[in-house]
């Protein structure tokens, strides 16, 4: 336990601004290298003098581990920040992961919401790669405003692909904009899927993962087929500090992704 409490020095050795507010660092170790990871794990970030903060996997390859980062307070402004050659302390990996595989032999849905993407990125990586073994991927992605996008790239390259069906939602359009405009809830209906045919994985704000896993179970979707990642503020990541328990939950081990048969409960407990 007490290894997974020392972070590892790693170097940005590149850093892409995604949008107006989140950039993808890719991080190499600069000595000793952390465990693999599996989609939907997270590894704590920090800066000495600073703080750490869990952040998702959006990518690994190798030693290299891949971190989409948006600016929203103290922590996540220096590490949005950094510039490449910079060095920080990496701790994990840490919590348990999205299940694809659980969708072997039927239909892949994937739901994210803003930054929601980053630790879903990985979902549909593993899929594509192995893609004979599903039947339709379909991935419903939602942004503020079409510049919002995480990862433009590669959703374009996605939406080539004829068997990837791509939807692009925004809450507010822009110019150009010729896509839907709504919640990421709204295209579900249109989607035809077939409940019992169908794995979800979901990751956003809290009442949006609620309001996709509700309209999910209204259209026969299985509660036990939907996995949502409850992104509730961490500290140890080891299970020990207590800080992000919730119910029976302790959410840096039990989570963050959690089935919707228990998250369902636990999500409407405020936090604090
Ligand atoms: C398992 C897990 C995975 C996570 N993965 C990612 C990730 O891949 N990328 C990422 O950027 N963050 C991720 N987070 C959130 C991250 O851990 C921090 O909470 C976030 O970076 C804010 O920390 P801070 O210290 O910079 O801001 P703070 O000083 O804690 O917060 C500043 C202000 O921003 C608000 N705020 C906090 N988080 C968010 C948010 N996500 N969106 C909007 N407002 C917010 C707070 O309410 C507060 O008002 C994850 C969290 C968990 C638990």
């Amino acid at each position: 336990m007490i290894e997974q409490m020392l972070p590892l020095p790693y170097r940005v050795i590149e850093s892409v601004v995604e949008n107006s507010d989140s950039v993808t660092l890719t991080l190499l170790p600069a000595g000793e290298a952390l465990e693999s990871f599996a989609p939907g794990q997270f590894a704590m970030v920090g800066l000495p003098g600073i703080g750490e903060v869990a952040i998702s996997i959006s990518g690994a390859a190798g030693k290299y581990l891949r971190h989409t980062v948006r600016d929203v307070g103290a922590v996540s402004h220096a590490l949005a920040h950094l510039p490449v050659g910079a060095q920080l302390g990496v701790r994990g990996p840490f919590g348990t992961a999205w299940n694809p595989h659980s969708a072997v032999g039927a239909d892949v849905l994937v739901v994210a919401g803003g930054v929601g993407l980053a630790p879903l990125r990985p979902v549909v990586t593993t899929v594509l790669g192995e893609r004979a073994q599903y039947r339709r991927v379909i991935v419903v992605a939602g942004a503020r405003t079409p510049p919002e996008y995480l990862f433009q790239t590669e959703l374009d390259r996605w939406a080539q692909r004829i068997d990837v069906e791509l939807i692009r939602t925004v809450d507010r359009p822009a110019p150009g904009w010729d896509g839907p405009v709504g919640l990421v809830t709204e295209p579900l209906a249109s989607l035809a899927l077939i409940g019992p045919c169908t794995f979800a994985f979901v990751c956003g704000p809290e009442p949006m993962m609620t309001a996709t896993a509700d309209t999910l179970t209204a259209v026969g979707v299985p509660a036990e087929q939907i996995e949502v990642s409850m992104e509730r503020d961490m500290k140890c990541g080891v299970g020990v500090c207590g800080h992000c328990q919730l119910g029976p939950l302790l959410l840096c081990r039990d989570g963050a992704v959690v089935g919707w048969p228990v998250a369902r409960g636990l999500l409407a407990i405020p936090e604090l």
